[in-house]
């Protein structure tokens, strides 16, 4: 294959084929894919949840991830947040021509680490290559699919008053390493992406507790913008302690630094979860005992008082309302 990406690549003919065969069959492949009909043969035995995003990150590699592993990490997340075990994603590639072959791979190879790690098939794609300049080196899209496994299923329009409000970790931490290695900048202590699958720990979380009301993933928009919209699909006030939200010191100093909120910053491998009060400690005991769940923690609770609202308590005991984010503060953050 030639070093760079030419535009013969995406024309469905021989340097396609060369393509599929020599790189995404080598890094994807799987019974599905390898089939390689016009589209994947699929069977699912119960309710699915479906959800597609498109990834168009920059820089394409950042500390903790790039952009393959965050398009297959965002998608299984969010389908996974409808009480799901995502099964099958979909992959639709832009590319710019003259993108370095060897940046490609890099791509594709963490694609595929993610989606063996998370335990979905990638069952069919796309590659569309475009002249220089149409597109900034590659976007991504991913649609999944995942079998519904809990009756009701979680959702923003479930959260009722006297629930606790658990996250499953620290906040910011995506926004702000994309934001610094953007910027150029380095702080005392690293900052590192949390781009991570989720699908493990919310199923084993379910089985263990299926009448948890809402799972959400606080990406774009961060903690404070995701509450919000809970708040208003359940027509609830979203009640939460400012003290009580986890975040890395150096994602604080650098959120001071540059003069950002670390509750609007996206975060791609944290959760939250709104249950019924009984359960919070069991919820929380469960997500310690994982990796991606050590720092979880309850952070508030579902009142009726101002709906459509979400208050926070400051630390000197004085009460804040967070509004969603208005417009884009981070372009091109996933
Ligand atoms: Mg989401």
């Amino acid at each position: 294959m030639s070093e760079k990406l030419l535009l013969d690549y995406g024309s469905g003919g021989k340097a396609s084929q060369r393509l599929i065969s020599e790189m995404f069959l080598k890094y994807l492949g799987n019974e599905h894919l390898n089939r390689l009909d016009d589209a994947a043969f699929l069977e699912v035995t119960s309710p699915i949840s479906m959800s597609t995003d498109t990834f168009t990150v920059d820089p394409l590699f950042f500390p903790g991830g790039d952009i393959g592993s965050l398009a297959v990490h965002g998608t299984v997340n969010d389908v996974t947040m409808l009480g799901a075990r995502p099964r099958y994603i979909t992959c639709g590639l832009i590319l710019e021509e003259g993108l370095d072959m060897d940046v490609l791979e890099r791509i594709v190879a963490s694609m595929g680490e993610a989606a063996h790690h998370a335990g979905v098939d990638i069952v069919t794609g796309d590659t569309k290559v475009v002249p220089r300049g149409a597109v900034d080196k590659i976007f991504i899209n991913t649609t999944g699919i995942g079998e519904i496994f809990v009756d009701p299923a979680p959702s923003g329009h479930s959260a009722r008053p006297g629930d606790a409000i658990l996250i499953s970790g620290t906040m910011g931490d995506h926004g702000l390493t994309i934001l610094s290695q953007r910027e150029g900048l380095s702080f005392d202590a690293p900052v590192k992406s949390d781009s991570a699958a989720l699908n493990h720990l919310i199923v084993k979380l379910l089985e263990e507790i299926p009448e948890i009301h809402v799972l959400r993933d606080p990406t774009r928009g961060g903690l404070a913008t995701t509450l919000s919209e809970i708040a208003l699909q359940s027509d609830v006030e979203c009640f939460i302690r400012e003290k009580d939200i986890p975040v890395r010191k150096e994602v604080a100093g650098g959120c001071s630094f540059l003069g950002l909120d670390p509750l609007y910053l996206a975060n791609e491998g944290k959760f939250i979860c709104i249950l019924p009060e009984k359960y919070a400690a069991k919820a929380l005991e469960i997500m310690h005992a994982d990796s991606l769940g050590e720092n979880a923690c309850r952070i508030g609770e579902v009142k009726d008082e101002h709906q459509g609202k979400v208050i926070m308590q400051t630390p000197i005991g004085g009460h804040r309302l967070l509004d969603m984010l208005e417009g884009a503060q981070l372009p091109r953050i996933c």
